[in-house]
């Protein structure tokens, strides 16, 4: 029987390669007339069943400040994931490549779109857990939207879950994800906040040269990343808001989201 997230292989066509991630390759595609991002999964790198069942969930989702998931196609191997294709690729590249070409006006549009997405999750209650720039990804029109949300918990590869491994994201982690694995919207508004930082400084790394033990250490003492050149004094506000020691004395997104809002008011 022919699930609903089911992708029938017949009806998928593939393109050119457009990138490769954690999981294996990824490639253009046609899927029903529509252009799609086909993630395809290599062998063992994902638990299948888990997958499925969480597929679904995933599927339901649906924001137009989030990469849609349009469905699965487990009847092939590889299994492959099928998306939303987004023309501009990854976030972080997007920064890197215009860098000195983006203007306020367009850096405070990607976190509000970024933030939009998210108050959607947070609303959903779906914890995002690998919050970045390099997670984002930017449409044909500009729009940045929010990619590979949940899909760490499907990589089998303990170097990038374990706090303790040198994959983990430790830079985009609240103290609380780096001490006790406790995820939460609270947690990844504190990864937010550093999206946020990644973008007023055009697609930077946070503490680039600085090791995952070292930022540990700074954070511990109290220590935060500085404020962007570019950044206006109330969006590093908001950032510095968002890195607060106890989870709960950070914003929600739907808080920060009215905070950019009236920002871009201004
Ligand atoms: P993984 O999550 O497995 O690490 P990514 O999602 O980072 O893989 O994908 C790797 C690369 O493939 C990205 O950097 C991006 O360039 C490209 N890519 C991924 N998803 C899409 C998509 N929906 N549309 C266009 N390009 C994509």
């Amino acid at each position: 029987t022919a699930d609903q997230w089911e992708v029938d292989p017949e009806e998928l066509i593939l393109g050119q390669e457009l990138g490769s991630g954690q999981f294996g390759l990824v490639m253009e595609g046609k899927w029903r007339e529509t252009r799609v991002a086909v993630k395809m999964i290599r062998d063992k790198c994902m638990s299948d069943e888990d997958f499925k069942e969480e597929a679904r969930v995933m599927m339901k989702l649906s924001h137009s400040r989030l990469v849609q998931l349009y469905g699965v196609c487990t009847q092939r191997s590889p299994m492959c994931l099928v998306f939303e294709l987004m023309e501009n690729g990854c976030l972080s590249d997007y920064l890197r490549d215009r860098k000195g070409c983006l203007s306020q006006e367009m850096m405070l549009g990607m976190c509000l779109d970024v933030s939009e997405g998210m108050a959607y999750l947070e609303s959903s209650n779906f914890i995002h857990r690998d919050l970045a720039a390099r997670n984002c990804l930017v449409s044909k029109n500009i729009e940045v939207k929010v990619s590979d949300f949940g899909m760490t918990r499907f990589v089998p590869d303990d170097q990038y879950t374990s706090s303790q491994c040198s994959k983990f994201p430790v830079k985009w982690s609240a103290p609380e994800v780096i001490k006790y694995c406790k995820f939460s919207s609270k947690s990844d508004i504190w990864s937010f906040g550093v999206i946020m930082w990644e973008i007023y400084n055009e697609g930077r790394l946070p503490y680039e040269n600085r090791s995952n033990t070292e930022v540990v250490e700074s954070l511990n003492s109290g220590m935060r990343l500085l404020k962007p050149r570019m950044a206006p004094d109330a969006v590093y506000q908001l950032m510095d808001w968002c890195w607060k020691e106890k989870p709960d004395d950070r914003p929600s997104f739907v808080q920060v989201l009215h905070e950019l809002a009236a920002l871009g008011n201004l």
